[in-house]
């Protein structure tokens, strides 16, 4: 028997839970004997996670749902073992999300970088159910109000459960956000609507997906905001940036011509 390290409560989250680090956070919510994980992460460490919760007194057959935040390999790879072992479980995620597991899509999830010599195995998972912006789902008397934040990709989920918001790739503790990647499907003005939304919500706590849960800060977010701001018109971000200002300046400069004495 392993005691229960509730971050709050009726919530556990494993990493937490471990004292070490897994990987991704994994949110274990339960209430009046059901429960449910957000997000499971790569497959090593599922038996290991499973087999926490089994010595948490869980019951495995009252797994209720296995929620996959967005399709990223470090974030689902683990979910093909994890419904082996929670039969009961039902697989939910975004209708995108669904679509690049059932495909094995390596290059979204990011199974494959192959520029970077990065190749893991995907895999192929099936999601059950979709859920979407609007959507609820029940763990005992619990509701978690499903919120579609897309940006890092636009299959990114969030969920709200009263004061707190399990707050996926959105905005970690060092104002850091999820990757923004043209081939992720990134949106940086979509980001930047998803932000605003959590900065204007009501919710106290932000649990990400990486790194330590924190306070909401709205100081915090609005600097991030400024940031994927600039980022909007910054060569640095690519096809992900909305413009160029350089390149209107340069065309005033064209029709006047170059002249190192002015340059
Ligand atoms: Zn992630």
């Amino acid at each position: 028997m392993l005691a229960r390290r509730e971050v709050f409560p009726h919530v556990i989250e494993m990493n937490y839970q471990a004292r070490q680090r897994l990987g991704c956070s994994v949110y274990l919510i339960h209430d009046a004997g059901e429960w449910l994980l957000i997000d499971i992460g790569f497959q090593e460490t599922v038996d290991e996670i499973i087999d926490m919760i089994r010595q948490m007194d869980f019951s495995l057959a009252s797994c209720k749902y296995l929620i996959a935040t967005h399709a990223d390999v470090d974030h689902i790879q683990g979910l093909k073992r994890a419904k082996e072992l929670l039969p009961n479980a039902v697989t939910v995620g975004h209708p995108e999300c669904q679509q690049l597991l059932a495909t094995s899509d390596r290059i979204v999830t990011y199974a494959e970088i192959a520029a970077q010599g990065i190749s893991i195995d995907l895999p192929p998972i099936k999601i059950d159910k979709t859920i979407n912006e609007g959507d609820s789902l029940k763990v005992g008397s619990l509701t978690l109000d499903v919120w579609n934040t897309p940006g890092h990709t636009s299959s990114q989920l969030a969920f709200r459960c009263g004061k707190l918001l399990f707050s996926g790739d959105n905005i970690f503790r060092d104002g850091c956000v999820g990757n923004i990647d043209a081939h992720h499907g990134s949106d940086i003005p979509a980001f930047i609507k998803s932000l605003e939304r959590i900065r204007d919500s009501d919710v106290t706590w932000l649990l990400p997906s990486h790194g330590p849960i924190f306070r909401k800060n709205n100081a915090h977010l609005q600097k991030t905001i400024d940031r994927l701001s600039e980022y909007q018109h910054m060569a640095d971000f690519g096809t992900c940036a909305v413009d160029w200002p350089l390149l209107d300046e340069w065309e005033d400069e064209l029709v006047r011509g170059f002249d190192p004495e002015k340059a």
